[in-house]
């Protein structure tokens, strides 16, 4: 029989090859996955009480030619009648065909699985299809063959096994497919978690001949016999048919999630932290393992993404608006029947389904660390470093999410002791609350570089946290919106005593007229681009110079760098720090008193370069002159 396939599209084949040129590669996912539709087909068929026929090796088969240039995709499924084949592929594959181009052309690049394609992709790297196929029912078997124009020419055939053979003659130009190595990474690639056993070649395996034995040394200088190893061929399966996402949680040892972790990534050697098993049917079908992995600070997105499946098919790697955006960076697998496939992101992610999955999975993540800071503490300090930067993306990111962290939050301050928000705003309150009732958390950003600050301000008795993050300039802020009379302020925005300040003032030293004298005497011999000097009235044993920086200024150039939130002008601004001199400091009194202009000089000198380099700002040239003078004072 010879007949034209009814499409709308005067010819569909060189579109089909023309726009989706730059995915020509899905072409095997799908012909597979229809060979695995049509054996769990057969598999669903056998449970009726009707069903007399011998199922049989279901492995679903793919072979090369290279000599005929073929590629063929064998399976022993329910296979297809010739009734069937005028159905299923001249009228519903191929309208289908059209229908999906259609919309792919308007869509381009954007679509997010190019998913659904079936069968007529064969056509985006074959210039000519064949189908042998016979139905598992009493139908004759029936050879199908069209050469990428509308015609198709079909026939009965003899065919021994049921099941269908797609036969690809792959296109000149497509020469890549005949390449053993490319299939194998193909099928590994789209095929590696499917149902049904999917045999391509073979593979090498080395055992003990059970005929031949062979002489080796049995370590203690002499020899012994033992079976000799052979080389054998075994078929290559090339896919787990029940990946651990698909088993019941209960089931799953802490060993089997690793194990499948390093399934999932063969190249990355590091045990990830902990996972989450999805598993929902209602509202939606989803499944899934979520894999907490080690980041500490670094994180490379390009390295180990969530893989996004459908029923055990592999779609993509991109998962956004699927996963909430603060989750991406996370490790594992998502499958779902329910997500729209071929439909473009915008789409995507107005779709309520989708909607739904996301703010699942992050309920389930809210729910997960919960679960682990209740349940073992100690455990979750450990691990707290890693997942900090997760949970606070996910706080500045979402509502809902934000409100369940701020319960297992943990702060950790420069001793590396955990506090949740609410233990560590107890413990402060009675020394580290200012005059206007605010409680001040007091926070470093480097144990080293703040270290002169950070020891004072522990000498004073408060409590320094430790916030290193990338984000903590955006954390602090949300902190500060979320507890009522809440300041933050880093250790070395002020001078310790005015880190948190009290009513009492301390009396002054100097006059007003001599410290009208003292200022100019100092400013004369700073940069005053970057230092503005300020005179204060501190405990006589203060240092006589202390440099800080402005919270807010610092908070905002901070955030500016980060990027967002309309803080960019302050990016351009100059670093700015303040002098504060400390009236009450004896030496302060003494640069004062002093006739000698040039002794005074050297004074200020020694005393300014003193607190830059303990806050690491002295350096270069500036740094050796104050060696140099130092060694000249001490001769
Ligand atoms: P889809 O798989 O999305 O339905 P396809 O174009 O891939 O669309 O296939 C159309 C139909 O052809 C399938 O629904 C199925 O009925 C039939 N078909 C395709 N491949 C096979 C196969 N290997 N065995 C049996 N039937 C098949």
């Amino acid at each position: 029989m010879q007949g034209n396939i009814n499409v709308q599209t005067e010819n569909i084949f060189p579109v089909i090859k023309k726009f989706l040129y730059s995915d020509h590669e899905i072409f095997l996912r799908e012909l597979v996955s229809n060979a695995i539709d049509a054996t769990q087909k057969l598999k669903a068929l056998s449970s009726r009480s009707d069903f007399n026929v011998d199922l049989g090796d279901l492995t679903v088969e793919v072979k090369l030619d290279e000599k005929n240039t073929t590629l063929t995709i064998s399976d022993r499924g329910i296979g297809m009648s010739s009734d069937e084949v005028e159905k299923y592929i001249n009228q519903i594959a191929f309208s289908g065909a059209s229908d999906f181009l259609e919309k792919y052309k308007d869509l381009q690049e954007n679509l997010i699985g190019h998913f659904g394609l079936g069968f007529y992709s064969a056509f985006m790297v074959a210039e000519k299809v064949e189908i042998f196929t016979k139905s598992y029912t009493e139908a004759p078997a029936v050879h199908w063959s069209c050469d990428g124009s509308p015609s198709f020419s079909m026939e009965e055939t003899a065919k021994a096994d049921r099941g269908t053979d797609i036969v690809l003659h792959i296109d000149k130009e497509c020469k890549e497919f005949l390449d053993e190595q490319r299939i194998l990474q193909l099928l590994r690639k789209y095929c590696r978690f499917m149902p049904v056993p999917i045999r391509f070649g073979e593979e090498s395996e080395w055992v003990d001949s059970e005929t031949e034995t062979e002489e080796v040394d049995d370590g203690k200088g002499g020899k012994t016999t033992r079976p000799k190893r052979v080389e054998q061929k075994k078929p290559r399966i090339i896919n787990n048919t029940e990946p651990a996402w698909c088993k019941t949680p209960s089931n799953l040892t802490a060993e089997d999630y690793k194990k499948f972790y390093h399934e999932l990534y063969p190249m990355n050697f590091e045990d990830p932290l902990f996972q989450i098993h999805l598993n929902v049917d209602y509202p939606f079908n989803l499944t899934g393992i979520l894999y907490f992995p080690k980041v500490r600070k670094t994180i490379d997105p390009n390295r180990n993404k969530i893989q996004l499946y459908c029923n055990q098919v592999y779609v993509s790697e991109s998962v956004e608006g699927i996963v909430p955006d603060y989750l991406m960076l996370l490790h594992g697998v998502i499958d779902s029947p329910d997500i729209p496939l071929n439909v473009s992101r915008s789409y995507l992610q107005s779709d309520s389904n989708v909607k739904k999955i996301s703010s699942h999975i992050s309920k389930k993540v809210a729910d997960k660390l919960e679960e682990m800071f209740k349940n073992d503490r100690k455990d979750f300090e450990d691990k707290w470093d890693d997942i900090k930067v997760f949970v606070e993306l996910g706080m500045l990111n979402d509502e809902d999410f934000k409100k369940r962290a701020l319960k297992f939050y943990l702060f950790k301050n420069t001793e590396g002791k955990f506090y949740s928000v609410k233990d560590y705003r107890d413990m402060i309150k009675p020394l580290q609350t200012d005059k206007d009732k605010n409680v001040c958390y007091i926070y470093a950003t480097d144990n080293e570089e703040q270290h002169v600050h950070i020891a004072k301000a522990k000498a004073k008795g408060y409590d320094v946290l430790l916030m290193d993050s990338v984000l903590t300039p955006h954390f602090v802020n949300l902190i500060e919106r979320e507890e009522d009379k809440t300041r933050f302020v880093r250790v070395d925005a002020e001078v310790t005593e005015k880190l948190i300040p009290h009513e009492d003032a301390i009396p002054e030293k100097l006059t007003k007229e001599e410290q009208e004298l003292l200022k100019p005497i100092i400013e004369n011999e700073v940069d005053k681009e970057k230092y503005t000097v300020t005179l204060e009235s501190l405990e006589s044993d203060e240092q006589p110079i202390v440099i800080t920086q402005d919270e807010w200024m610092r908070r905002y150039k901070e955030m500016s760098a980060i990027g967002g939130g309309g803080f960019n002008f302050y990016g351009d601004m100059p670093e700015r720090y303040n002098m504060v001199v400390n009236i009450n400091h004896p030496l302060i009194e003494q640069i004062l008193k002093e006739q000698d202009t040039d002794k005074q000089k050297q004074l200020v000198h020694q005393i300014t370069d003193l607190a830059l380099l303990a806050n690491g700002l002295l350096k270069g040239e500036n740094l050796m002159a104050f060696v140099k003078r130092s060694l000249d004072i001490i001769k």
